[in-house]
């Protein structure tokens, strides 16, 4: 028998999925896959796909389908070759339903499936806020706010997210391994109803 454990995080963009993924990832040592921060960092140092995203980023667009399944194969055999058990967190991936069935085949292919889905719901008007309070926290902070962290631009990701990313959590509603999980609150309260969860799947 595996031990693979793959959850996969939905939710809107500044529903606080980052976060929660990386404590979930510490605290019961799973390995965080976070798409927008491997292409972030193909920006930063200019590589040839970094260039390519880069105005997609900024815009709130979604990055094509098939660059993002050549980043998660790559990284899930790197995984593979590091150990025998995948335990893995998908943070920000999929975000379509063609992403969706891809990773299905993946993992199919390895043997093995999506063991849970949380998905953190928040109010749209909370999440602009939640996002533009980020970008600002970074320049108070001397750092470079995130291209895509502003009003504008956040609203922008909203309505690609319910256009395109809306149909991945019916997805994963048939196949019942979806469950809801309130992102308002502090961040330990969003984090037990996500332990109490993982826990006790309903
Ligand atoms: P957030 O969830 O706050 O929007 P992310 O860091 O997950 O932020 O993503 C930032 C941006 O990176 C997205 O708006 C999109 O342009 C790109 N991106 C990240 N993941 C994907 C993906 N799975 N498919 C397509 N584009 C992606």
């Amino acid at each position: 028998m595996n031990h693979n454990q793959i959850i996969v995080f939905l939710g809107p963009p500044g529903a606080g999925k980052g976060t929660q993924a990386q404590r979930l990832a510490t605290e019961q040592k799973l390995t965080k896959i976070s798409t927008g921060d491997i292409l972030r960092d193909h920006v930063q140092r200019q590589t040839e796909l970094g260039q390519q995203v880069a105005p997609l980023l900024t815009a709130g667009q979604l990055v094509p389908d098939k660059i993002l399944l050549a980043i998660v194969r790559e990284y899930i055999r790197e995984q593979q070759a590091k150990t025998s058990d995948l335990r893995l967190i998908f943070d920000g991936f999929p975000r379509t339903v063609a992403q969706a069935e891809a990773l299905d085949e993946i993992l199919t292919e390895l043997g093995t499936a999506v063991s849970a889905v949380p998905l953190l719901e928040v109010s749209d008007e909370l999440l602009i806020e939640r996002i533009v309070e980020r970008g600002r926290q970074a320049v108070a902070a001397g750092e470079k706010a995130r291209s895509d962290d502003n009003a504008e631009t956040a609203r922008r990701r909203l309505t690609v997210y319910q256009n395109e990313t809306a149909p991945v959590i019916k997805y994963y509603q048939t196949k019942s391994a979806l469950c809801t999980i309130d992102g308002v609150g502090t961040p330990d309260e969003v984090y037990e109803r996500l332990l109490a969860h993982l826990q006790h799947p309903a």
